[in-house]
């Protein structure tokens, strides 16, 4: 294949120059197997990353590949205008992952996690009646149409007005925001800011709202304790859908639940769901209840990869892998041990402001001083290239590019703990 040069030469001249590249010097890799990857040169990198929380059960799963290779020896593609036995099962296992009393069991398949929130605003458009919706500040739902209004990340704001009937309500992070973790009515005081916004800037009734319960892109930021539930209840209130985005947060990432918002005691309307979904195949999917996918059935749903057979074994066999492998489980005690050892290294240098989230969706963020949160991006930075130089791969996100991302392929051990938490502290010393 082309080597390394041709492949930066090639990146340069034919594809766009808004694509974002990691490292000084970047990387290429060619190889991956469980929560490694591989270089050109054949470096072995633990990937604390996961093509950004998608290779949920690990690089080329043996069960998962063999599920993609059987279905496109077989069948690769015929849309759903015929039946197809693998999409209906998956279909009934992906809603079996839902508490039954929740009654979110219609399935919507799509291509991207841009697609399924864009279907969901439709959708909560169709079934209310109502047009206004609100996003929260930091929040990352997808490049496309409505996706990237609900978007409200400044770094990944076209520079086009696209926001119609998107409003985007104050972020209710307990470590940057005014009401900080210590205050027992933070939730709340947050809630009363998005009952303000609709009172206010709204003709007094909504079509949803959506939130992840950890923001990923926006740097592993956790809601303040509460908001969810006070925020789900001032939404229906003013007769809007909520919408839980669980894009990173699903399929056992957490730890403890295998849905994020069942961490917070809310039952969502419609779920919006991709990455993990697929270990990486391009699958992504919308689950609702039957009242409102009954609105929507005045018309054709329609999308020619959607329910692609191929990407459907390959989203069945994950969801064999997670319960075989116990890989929720996994999550939640290799994540304990990850979390438990950055708290240490948090007590051992200033720099490191907060460590949050849970199971194996963590961040760190990064700061100069503990009372004015200035953000350590440079720093950031530093400890980032680092820990690539030792053979350790994170993310890097927030606001100000200063918190480090750590959401790996759910298969990584206690050993990788080790050796990730071993590189993380010379990686913070060298600073
Ligand atoms: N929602 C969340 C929470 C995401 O993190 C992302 C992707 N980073 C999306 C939606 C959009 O997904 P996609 O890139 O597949 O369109």
């Amino acid at each position: 294949g082309p080597s390394f040069e041709e492949t930066m030469q090639t990146r340069k001249e034919y594809l766009t120059p808004a694509l974002l590249t990691y490292y000084k010097n970047p990387i290429m890799i060619v190889d991956g197997k469980q929560q490694y990857l591989f270089d050109h040169e054949g470096n072995r990198y633990l990937d604390m990353f996961a093509g950004i929380v998608t290779v949920s059960v690990g690089h080329c799963h043996p069960t998962v590949t063999k599920a993609a290779i059987d279905q496109m020896n077989r069948l690769q593609h015929t849309t759903t205008i015929y039946l197809h036995p693998v999409i209906g099962e998956f279909g009934k296992k992906l809603a079996e992952t839902f508490p039954k009393e929740s009654n979110l069991k219609v399935v919507y398949f799509v291509n991207s996690g841009s697609e399924a929130n864009d279907l969901a605003v439709m959708m909560a458009r169709a079934y209310t009646g109502n047009f206004d919706f609100i996003s929260l500040r930091n929040g990352y739902h997808g490049a496309s149409g409505n996706s990237a209004s609900l978007t409200a990340l400044h770094t990944w704001k076209y520079p086009v007005p696209s926001d119609f009937g998107i409003k985007h309500t104050l972020n209710p992070d307990p470590y940057r925001g005014p009401f900080k973790s210590s205050d027992p009515e933070a939730g709340k005081k947050y809630a009363w800011h998005l009952k303000n916004l609709i009172e206010h800037s709204s003709p007094g009734a909504v079509a949803g709202f959506i939130a992840e319960s950890i923001q990923g892109i926006g740097g592993t930021v956790e809601l303040a304790d509460g908001f969810l539930k006070e925020a789900y209840d001032i939404i229906r209130a003013h007769g809007g859908l909520c919408i839980a985005d669980e894009v990173q947060t699903g399929f056992g990432r957490t730890g403890t639940n295998f849905w994020g918002f069942q961490n917070y005691g809310v039952t969502p309307d419609i779920v919006t769901m991709a990455k993990g979904i697929g270990n990486g195949a391009p699958l992504a999917a919308v689950v609702t209840t039957p009242e409102i996918a009954k609105t929507l059935s005045k018309r054709i749903h329609f999308n020619t990869y959607g329910g692609n057979p191929v990407s459907c074994a390959m989203g069945s066999a994950v969801l064999d892998v997670i319960r075989d492998e116990k890989i929720q489980q996994n999550a939640h005690d290799v994540g304990s041990i990850i979390k438990d050892g950055l708290n240490d290294l948090k007590k051992k240098y200033k720099v490191i402001g907060d460590v949050r989230g849970h199971g194996l969706m963590l961040g760190v963020e990064l700061v100069r001083d503990h009372e004015t949160l200035e953000p350590a991006n440079t720093e950031t930075a530093h400890v980032f290239e680092k820990a690539k130089e030792m053979g350790v791969l994170v993310g890097k996100g927030g606001l100000y590019g200063n918190c480090l991302r750590i959401k790996p392929p759910m298969c990584v051990t206690k050993e990788d703990a080790k050796f990730f938490l071993d590189v993380m502290d010379r990686s913070l010393a060298s600073l």
